[in-house]
């Protein structure tokens, strides 16, 4: 077994310990043993790690034989010595020094088969091993120290651990454990992912009753031991998939597990177009004439019954108004509006009352004057009536709780808009605690109208799905689809982003209108200033993001958007620009030369971004940039609904617990069931959304051009956008500067808010550095402080002037770590003493002399501390001895010095017998700068 043991080391180290650096960084020999041999080393008290050369750190990794975990709660040592797969795969179970009858703490090595030599492989395994065992997983070191137990108990199993087993550790390892909600903002909740670990037909697993049963037996929900963890509470769940398969869902590996024919690689080609294969399938059979022509049965001539009524004209059939569900998927620009305005029309004429529901503000005013109804947002109607809710009335989702009272406000038809963006939006945060009352409600419209007609271009079965299941079961009368694709359109999908935004950069250098929509703020913000630094024209840009989508300048832009496009050279927005908005121009005339897209992943659906993009109907070209990542996130709503109940971000569904503390819910509830069906959708789009893309404008008649990536473009855009982000950070420096101040308490709460815009950031900011800095906030003290960095270099500086008692005291919160682990403030200040010392900056004590001159003749000894030291150098100051330390140990001493916030002066060249000396001294002013940011932290803690 490849393995590194330290024989000099016989105990596990407490801090205070000054021989234990160099130890543990120098003194591991890499050995190749078997197990007994190993099992008398931890007996001796000796710690091992994985092989590496020279000195022990991640970097240096070569490879290693075994595999161990550390289990410190949870499992006991006899659950352990009596687990099967423990018993089957481990080769030596010993006690740590800590191990107590009541506190069971102990160690499991495992011999492998094949000897891993990949770094990230051994991170893999050792996270696998964690997670297989039920814990969180984090490795940050793969050649992180075991300590050995001088005289512990062990246990001798003797097993080897097979590759197979190994690699399905590694598997583990991998799997990446994130939101699929969040986006880039991390700290969420983590969906479950499709294991590609598979139940046998037959598989058993253990009930929270303790009894061994089938999987298929289990009822929907019941409680289960996971089974591939250790688990020792039931932690697992019985799921099922939509046609009918059950499956397990545990919820510490935030997994879900199927038999085989569920598996993970059919994630990435969901099909979207179900509903479309089953619609053809309706109207075939309602209308063979579609098949065989004119030879078709006569009967089936004029069936005025069919449901499915199918065009691919440019414009949607006639439409017709009559009781039950009308679903219409139709294009954009179909006329869709003109339809529904017949239909309200005729709603008139027979004294029915209509409510139009949408789900943007910027959408529903326009649209609600094209079919001649009143909006919500009007104050006055056309007489200069003022409105109250009318019997033809257009309101948004979020509104209706407020505004419809149902007893008093009753509708016949009700249409409902963009009805997948509708029903999507209740699942969104902004509506929060009334999301349950607008659901309701929105039901409750839906059950009572005579008709319900819902539209939209990508029409899904969500939208089939909860009409069907407002209204009691009851299916569609009528399903409009026009098929009609316009051709001969272009899409370009650029492989690298850097590259498109080196583009957008020459587009609009080089004259014209621009429209340019991304998916996140951040990304906006940064073409928008990439832009700006790299223009060599006037040009007047529009930026539009959700810090400022309800000014009024913006709102006004908005509104006339039409007209208002055509003043700007460029417009950027992020998602917070309405998906409603349309900019159409008459005559189709092309006036917005190109429209340029960039979209990161796990944020929105191939479906949102292709709103966002059809935005300007009529553009010159589009060139679009979307992330290639994939993902495995489960779409099985059944799991979904487990996961958005675990998750506890949604508080306003019914959850309880049961007599063992098990989160109860009702898992029929109709709103969850929505939440699951909007999930899974995004999930399935989120899990390849480059290639959904792509097939969805195929689909729509697109012709798609992939553009691979040209290296010197790209850098150039890279370059731009590097530059754009310094940009940004120099103004943010100046918001923090204008900031109102704030109280510590007010700083605290701001921080609890998930949506703070950039002001509130900048007040938090001003808080945090004021405080630190003990001083009145300055654009020189932002810029200072970098983003917190020179804050590291103060501590540093503070560590390096502290008294014994002080830096000690630093240590004391850590010495429950690991040694290895541990900030070490004492030692850190003797080795850099030493240092300066060595180096005549400092005087004997180590303080620092003002004004001192050294030159490379009065470096030998700092040289030789440098030889001498390294392992401690690159453990304790994570620096490493540069390779030039002999020919230029100035560079060498300027890195020590960077650590404690200083920096060379200009050198002074001085002409002597010798030839030309260059003399180096450190600059005064950030040597009394550090110094006085630190004295005050240390006076500060001092106090407390
Ligand atoms: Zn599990």
């Amino acid at each position: 077994m490849k393995i590194s043991i330290n024989k000099k080391l016989d105990y596990k180290p407490e801090n205070g310990d000054p021989s234990v650096f160099w130890s543990l960084a120098h003194e591991f020999v890499n050995v190749d043993i078997n197990i007994d041999e190993l099992a008398k080393h931890i007996k001796l008290g000796h710690p091992f790690c994985a092989q590496h050369h020279p000195i022990r750190n991640s970097q240096n990794f070569t490879c290693a034989g075994y595999l161990a975990v550390d289990i410190d709660n949870g499992m006991t040592l006899a659950d352990a010595l009596e687990n099967d797969w423990v018993k089957k795969y481990a080769a030596l179970v010993y006690v740590t020094w800590s191990h107590t009858k009541e506190h069971n703490r102990f160690r499991i090595v495992f011999e492998l088969a094949r000897i891993i030599t990949d770094a990230q492989e051994m991170r893999a395994a050792f996270i696998g091993l964690i997670r297989k065992f039920g814990g969180d997983g984090a490795c940050k070191d793969v050649c992180r120290i075991f300590y050995g137990s001088k005289d512990g108990q062990q246990f001798m199993l003797g097993n080897m651990l097979p590759d197979e087993i190994l690699d399905e550790l590694i598997e583990i390892g991998k799997t990446k454990k994130i939101s699929a909600e969040s986006g880039d903002e991390s700290g969420n909740w983590m969906s479950a992912v499709r294991s590609n670990r598979h139940l046998d037909a037959d598989h058993a697993v253990k009930t929270a009753e303790g009894s061994i049963e089938q999987v298929t037996t289990l009822s929907r929900t019941a409680r289960v031991h996971c089974p591939f963890h250790l688990d020792k509470h039931p932690s697992a769940f019985i799921t099922v998939s939509s046609n009918n398969i059950k499956g397990v869902h545990c919820t510490t590996c935030d997994e879900t597990f199927w038999p085989k024919s569920i598996s993970r690689r059919n994630l990435q080609n969901f099909d979207f177009y179900q509903i479309d294969d089953e619609l053809n399938k309706i109207e075939y059979y309602e209308d063979p004439y579609n098949i065989y022509g004119e030879d078709s049965p006569a009967e089936f001539f004029s069936n005025d019954d069919r449901v499915v009524r199918s065009g691919n004209e440019k414009r949607l059939a006639n439409l017709e108004l009559m009781p039950g569900v009308i679903l219409v998927r139709s294009p954009k620009g179909s006329g869709k509006s003109y339809q529904l305005a017949k239909i309200v029309n005729q709603c008139k004429q027979l004294n029915k009352s209509v409510l139009l529901i949408g789900h943007r503000q910027s959408l529903i005013a326009a649209l609600a004057e094209n079919l001649g109804l009143a909006c919500y947002l009007d104050k006055t109607d056309a007489d200069g009536e003022r409105i109250s809710v009318s019997k033809y009335y257009a309101i948004c989702l979020d509104s209706i709780p407020l505004r419809l009272k149902l007893n008093l406000h009753k509708f016949d038809v009700v249409i409902i808009d963009e009805s997948e963006q509708v029903f999507s939006h209740l699942t969104s945060d902004t509506l929060a605690k009334q999301r349950r009352d607008c659901f309701l409600k929105m039901e409750r419209y839906l059950r009572n109208a005579s008709t319900v007609i819902a539209c939209d271009a990508d029409l899904s079965h969500l939208t089939l799905a909860v009409i069907s299941n407002a209204r009691g079961g009851e299916m569609p009368v009528r399903f409009y689809v026009n098929r009609h694709k316009q051709s001969q359109r272009n899409i370009e999908i650029y492989d690298s982003q850097d590259q498109l935004l080196s583009e957008l950069i020459s587009a609009v250098n080089s004259g014209g209108k621009y429209y340019v929509t991304c998916n996140s703020k951040k990304k906006a913000d940064q073409i928008a200033k990439a832009l700006e630094e790299s223009a060599t024209r006037e040009i007047k840009i529009q930026l539009i993001t959700k810090e400022n989508s309800q000014d009024k300048e913006i709102r006004g832009f908005v509104k006339n958007i039409k007209t208002e496009i055509l003043e700007f050279d460029v417009v950027i927005s992020s998602p917070s620009l309405g998906t409603g908005i349309d900019i159409t121009f008459p005559d189709d005339e092309i006036l917005i030369n190109g429209v340029f897209g960039f979209f990161l992943p796990r944020i929105n659906t191939h479906f949102d971004i292709d709103q966002q993009l059809c935005r300007v109907r009529h553009p010159g070209f589009v060139k679009v940039w979307i992330s290639h990542e994939r993902f495995s996130f489960e779409i099985e709503p059944e799991a979904i609904k487990r996961n958005i109940v675990e998750s506890g971000s949604f508080t306003d569904f019914l959850i309880g617990y049961d007599d063992n503390n098990n989160k109860t819910y009702d898992i029929d509830d109709s709103l969850l069931s929505l939440h699951a069906v909007v999930f899974s959708l995004g999930r399935a789009s989120k899990n390849n959304i480059r290639t959904h893309f792509i097939d969805l404008k195929k689909y729509n008649g697109w012709n798609v051009i992939e553009v691979a990536t040209n290296k010197k473009e790209a850098a150039s855009g890279r370059a731009a956008s590097n530059a754009a982000k310094k940009e940004l950070a120099r103004m943010r420096a100046q918001m923090i500067c204008d900031a109102e101040k704030i109280t510590e308490t007010q700083a605290r709460n701001l921080q609890e808010a998930t949506n703070r815009t950039a002001f509130v950031n900048a007040k938090i900011d001003r808080f945090w550095i004021e405080r630190f800095y003990g001083e009145e906030i300055s654009l020189e003290l932002v810029e200072l402080d970098d983003e917190q960095r020179y804050q590291e270099k103060v501590k540093m500086m503070a560590v390096y002037l502290s008294d014994d008692d002080q830096s000690i005291d630093y240590d004391k919160p850590q010495q429950s770590k690991f040694a290895a682990d541990r900030n070490f403030s004492y030692f850190k200040k003797l080795l850099l003493r030493k240092l300066f010392i060595a180096a005549k900056l400092a005087d004997s004590e180590g303080n620092f002399i003002e004004n001192k001159r050294i030159c490379n003749d009065d470096l030998d000894e700092f040289v030789k501390i440098c030889d001498e030291k390294r392992g401690e150098i690159e453990t304790l100051l994570k620096l490493d001895v540069r390779g030039d330390l002999h020919p230029k140990p100035m560079n060498q001493l300027g890195n020590f010095l960077k650590l404690i916030g200083c920096s060379w002066v200009k050198p002074i060249n001085s002409e002597s017998k010798k030839g030309r000396i260059r003399y180096y001294s450190i600059n005064q002013y950030s040597l009394n700068l550090a110094q006085k940011y630190a004295k005050n932290r240390l006076k500060n803690r001092r106090r407390q």
